[in-house]
């Protein structure tokens, strides 16, 4: 993971696709899938899929507020996926030799995603609710089965391009009405924009049937993929909200129940009967899990934030940080809404403390960028962009927060090179892409 962060990719997410779409016109060929033994058209080589990754996971786990720093946690899931990974064949795989990697996010929704390069994360939300280590081996052998189909490699591309197309006019900051009238105003929520891989139901049937074969060759018993799956579908039918990300980027259906019940009556029958490790699983999870309640008020929260009811969202998320004081993903709700409502001053101490308890959680960065330019504080504000865009290249709503800066420090050239990088990559629709051509109009009269 730390390679990701060292390197920069200075092209962007747009630019990368176009650059593939035209080596695929050269470079296409057939691969064997793995799983269905069928021939599949891939569009991109190894390089390229490893170029992907970089450009998506820093902005994924910005987005996710950064990896855990529960260490026992992070190094368990490292621990089981690596177990996993013992176990694949040259048979199994598009792509040799993936740099698989394993973490905890500090999301308290639930999911578990892949990208191309075999980075895999599960987010605490998830990690709370699952209940032996069977279940885990389940989800990260689904993921692993995604990467070593190159299912993350197609449906990427298709979400990369949506995602750079939308990232410009998401975010709660512009839709809001203009309080302050201020140049922030405009600005979209920084680290907020996801680009996950949304697979078809033929993926997900062959990734179950992947996981599961992992799993039973690293010594778990079928049934924890069983139970996975019924647990899931419980859940989502508990509370559809906090599991909506997980069904749309993974369909669930009741025919993956049911495959998966058959599978492990017929072709897995009796393997490793009942070794689910429920007490090692309880053990390295008791630092995450115990905070679940704290979770599902956080998630009510996000949602309440999504949905604008920024009064709401705050007394929900006072009632989680009642529960856990200290929690990243708490502090930075709490900041979010607190900014909303206009409360810029809590919005400041609790990104600042959030930060202080969890250095990875980059987003506090974005938060602490936008209560400066609302303040008018573009130095301040530069500061803040440019630590999140270090390590999150090629964000949009960096770049033109980044403008927006240097214009308010009269520094017209440098912000109309960012107004004008913007509107290359986003385009004219958003507000953002109105207000920066507004502006290179001005300044070229
Ligand atoms: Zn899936």
């Amino acid at each position: 993971m730390k390679s990701h962060k060292a390197t920069r990719n200075p092209m962007t997410g747009i630019r990368l696709l176009l650059a593939l779409g035209a080596a695929a016109l050269l470079a296409a060929s057939c691969v064997t899938n793995p799983i269905t033994g069928q021939q599949q058209f891939s569009m991109v080589g190894k390089s390229q899929l490893l170029a992907l990754a970089r450009e998506a996971v820093p902005s994924q786990f910005a987005a996710d507020y950064g990896t855990a720093t529960d260490a026992q946690a992070n190094t368990y899931v490292t621990q089981i996926g690596r177990r996993l990974v013992a176990t694949l064949t040259p048979a199994d795989v598009v792509f040799p030799d993936m740099p698989f990697s394993f973490q905890v996010v500090n999301a308290v929704y639930v999911n578990a995603y892949a990208f191309p390069d075999g980075t895999i994360a599960i987010t605490r939300g998830m990690l709370a609710e699952l209940e032996n280590e069977a279940q885990l081996a389940a989800v990260l052998g689904h993921e692993i089965a995604h990467v070593n189909c190159g299912h993350t490699a197609s449906a990427m591309s298709k979400s990369m391009v949506y995602g750079a197309l939308l990232a410009g006019a998401q975010g709660y900051l512009a839709h809001r009405e203009s309080k302050y009238t201020d140049l922030a105003g405009l600005a979209g929520q920084i680290g907020g924009a996801v680009v996950l891989a949304s697979y078809s139901r033929d993926q997900e049937r062959q990734a179950d049937q992947g996981g599961m074969l992992y799993m039973v060759r690293a010594g778990y018993d079928p049934r924890g993929m069983v139970d996975l799956t019924r647990l899931l579908v419980r859940l989502g039918n508990a509370n559809p909200s906090a599991l909506e990300q997980l069904f749309a980027t993974h369909p669930m259906s009741a025919e993956r129940l049911q495959a998966a019940e058959t599978r492990a009556g017929s072709e897995f029958a009796g393997r490793n009967a009942g070794v689910v490790n429920q007490d090692a699983f309880l053990s390295a999870t008791a630092g995450i899990r115990k905070n679940k309640e704290a979770f599902k008020q956080f998630a009510k929260a996000e949602t309440q934030l999504a949905n604008r009811q920024f009064a709401a969202a705050r007394a929900t998320v006072q009632a989680g940080l009642g529960l856990a004081p200290d929690d990243t993903v708490g502090l930075l709700l709490l900041a979010q809404a607190s900014q909303q409502a206009g409360d810029n001053s809590v919005a400041r101490a609790a990104a600042t403390r959030a930060l202080q308890l969890n250095p990875a959680a980059i987003r506090a960065h974005g938060v602490l960028a936008q209560a400066a330019l609302i303040d008018r504080d573009y130095d301040t504000a530069l500061q803040h962009l440019n630590t999140f865009g270090h390590q999150v290249p090629g964000d949009l709503n960096t770049l033109f927060c980044r403008g927006l800066a240097y214009d308010g420090l009269g520094r017209r050239g440098e912000a109309a090179v960012l107004y004008n990088a913007y509107l290359q990559r986003a385009g004219t629709q958003s507000s953002e892409g109105q207000f920066a051509l507004g502006r290179l109009q001005q300044f070229a009269q």
